[in-house]
């Protein structure tokens, strides 16, 4: 399919989400998106894919203007989406969500005989086994989402559209899921990639679109540098990575022992997990969502009551402790999601700086808040951790979540800590103050703090790590070294052990850690190039190619 977008606009209310994007994806091309969390992309592929109307602009499809009122005209034009989330029935076998997806519409409807043929086919056409009667619910995110994928090619899709398919995945997944879209490419379907993550772009991608609030700002070619990409879906000169200084650690600050954790069905959810963090070091949780990282926050803080087991801060058992009691002796917490724990919406950024401080000076005297204090706290964190804001007064849930997460990490460390815990503390966080953040934690833990952060993302947990525990399936892997390469990192978030992880990996490397190598070379090879962005790039599109 050969498909030209030109001029979309895209509005919500007064706000433009898409402002006249124009662009053109060959076919066969694997096109990557990247820009920024709230650059615009999801509303763009929604468009694309019928959801939304656009304003403006037009969807020409092999020449044709194309007019889409729901995702059914996006289909029947060739058009395929895998959401984020994805649209499967969990209680059904794979071949009956493929049947599901045809209407019932005399003719087009497919039987379920010839639905598991289809599944057969298409998985070994894409070099992967599917088996038609398993039950969603039983496969794991990664073959899910190959199902979403046949799914769209059953409706016969040229085009499909992949929206952050990857953050639900462990490198070895996201390397299976490359090879799946090369061999698409191949086989002539077209792809739009949506990513923010530079290192899959530039593994995959033909061409690449970024775009920066709601505009196109340039095309680049896949072989840009990193820091190149970065800066362009930024707009300014971007350094990647985090300067830290080998950790001093101190006395042991955290102790977890044996904990588990049960769900309302009694499975543990957290299984025997035991580690210990000193003063002055980082250790980072890696792996993917949803295997314990959750409760063992939250068993930390005390929303979540262990089975068994026990946790200590600074040598004293915090079981009999209330939230605010450990949060009174040092504690600062920053919550993965934070609009149901890390703020209060219909609150002033003011008031929700010191939201953990209320009832005590300096933040209240004599039974009133100091309103004098409030304000100055206030003025000043904003300035330092870049809130970008047009009042302090403003209530918080009117800003952008990036700019909401630095006020939760802007409260939690503005005040004493003896023991960090954070859950994805930079995301839906631009990439320019995901730096100031990794800095700031960073002086945390040189000022004497342990620092426990629990990321989804590689990238921020190398970054950061100075030691690194995998976790799967609610049990703690193993504990690495800072350093630990991603492939073993990405082996032992299946379950595997440090030692075979490193002996596997040794053999099979996988093409993100290649291009990882790739990204090395260049640097030895050529100064790196740090060149500010121009201005001009927000004018005219330029080609860093
Ligand atoms: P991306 O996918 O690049 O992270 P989105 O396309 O999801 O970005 O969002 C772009 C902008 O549009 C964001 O500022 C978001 O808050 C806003 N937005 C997205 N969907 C809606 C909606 N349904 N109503 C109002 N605003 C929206
Ligand atoms: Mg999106």
């Amino acid at each position: 399919m050969h498909l030209e977008l030109r001029g979309i606009t895209k509005r919500f209310g007064t706000f433009t989400a898409n402002d006249s994007i124009d662009m053109v994806v060959e076919p066969g091309q694997i096109h990557a998106i990247l820009g920024e969390n709230g650059a615009g992309k999801s509303t763009l592929m929604n468009t694309l894919y019928g959801l939304y109307t656009p304003e403006e602009g037009e969807i020409v499809i092999d020449g044709v203007p194309h007019v889409f009122t729901g995702p059914g005209d996006a289909m029947n034009a060739g058009i395929g989406m895998v959401h984020q989330h994805f649209m499967l029935v969990p209680v059904f076998t794979v071949a009956e969500n493929i049947v599901l997806g045809h209407e019932p519409v005399g003719r087009g409807l497919i039987d379920l005989k010839s639905a598991r043929a289809m599944v057969r086919d298409t998985a070994a056409l894409l070099g992967f086994d599917l088996d038609p009667d398993a039950l969603i619910e039983d496969l794991p995110v990664g073959v899910q989402q190959r199902v979403e994928i046949v799914k769209a090619l059953s409706r016969n899709a040229k085009l499909l559209i992949l929206d952050e398919p990857t953050a639900v995945l462990t490198p070895q997944e996201t390397d299976e899921l490359i090879e799946i879209m090369r061999r698409l490419a191949q086989a002539g379907t077209s792809i739009l990639f949506i990513t923010h993550k530079l290192r899959e772009i530039r593994a995959v991608s033909d061409a690449i679109t970024v775009i920066r609030l709601g505009k196109v700002v340039g095309t680049a070619s896949p072989q840009a540098s990193e820091t190149e990409l970065a800066s362009l879906m930024v707009g300014r000169s971007v350094s990647l990575g985090v300067d830290k200084a080998p950790a001093q650690p101190g006395e042991t600050v955290l102790e977890v022992t044996n904990l588990v954790v049960r769900d309302d069905n009694g499975v543990a959810v957290l299984n025997d997990v035991s580690f210990s963090v000193s003063s002055g070091e980082i250790l980072a949780v890696a792996g993917v969502q949803g295997n314990g990282q959750t409760e063992l926050t939250e068993a930390i803080l005390g929303i979540e009551k262990p089975t068994s087991g026990s946790i200590s801060m600074g040598g004293e058992r915090l079981e009999s402790m209330g939230v605010r009691a450990r949060l009174d002796s040092g504690l600062a917490y920053i919550p993965e999601d934070r609009s149901t724990d890390g703020i209060v919406s219909e609150f002033s950024i003011v008031e929700n700086l010191v939201l953990d401080r209320i009832g005590a000076p300096p933040v209240s005297r004599g039974g009133a808040l100091d309103m004098g204090f409030l304000r100055e706290n206030a003025t000043s964190l904003v300035k330092e951790f870049d809130v970008r804001t047009t009042s302090i007064d403003r209530p918080v849930g009117t800003l952008s979540g990036g700019n909401q997460q630095k006020v939760v990490l802007a409260r939690e460390l503005s005040r004493p800590l003896s023991l960090l815990v954070a859950s994805q503390p930079t995301r839906g966080v631009d990439v320019g103050s995901i730096e100031f953040l990794h800095k700031r934690i960073v002086s945390e833990r040189d000022n004497g703090a342990a620092v426990v952060i629990v990321s989804t993302e590689l990238d921020e947990v190398l970054a950061l790590g100075d030691r690194i525990a995998v976790m799967c399936g609610g049990r703690l892997v193993g504990i690495v070294p800072g350093g630990e390469s991603r492939d073993v990192l990405g082996l032992m978030m299946t379950g595997m052990g440090v030692d075979e992880a490193r002996v596997q990996a040794s053999t099979h490397q996988t093409t993100l850690s290649q291009a990882d190598e790739l990204a090395v070379a260049e640097i030895h090879d050529a100064p790196i190039q740090d060149a500010p962005i121009e201005d001009s790039l927000d004018e005219s599109s330029k080609d860093l190619s």
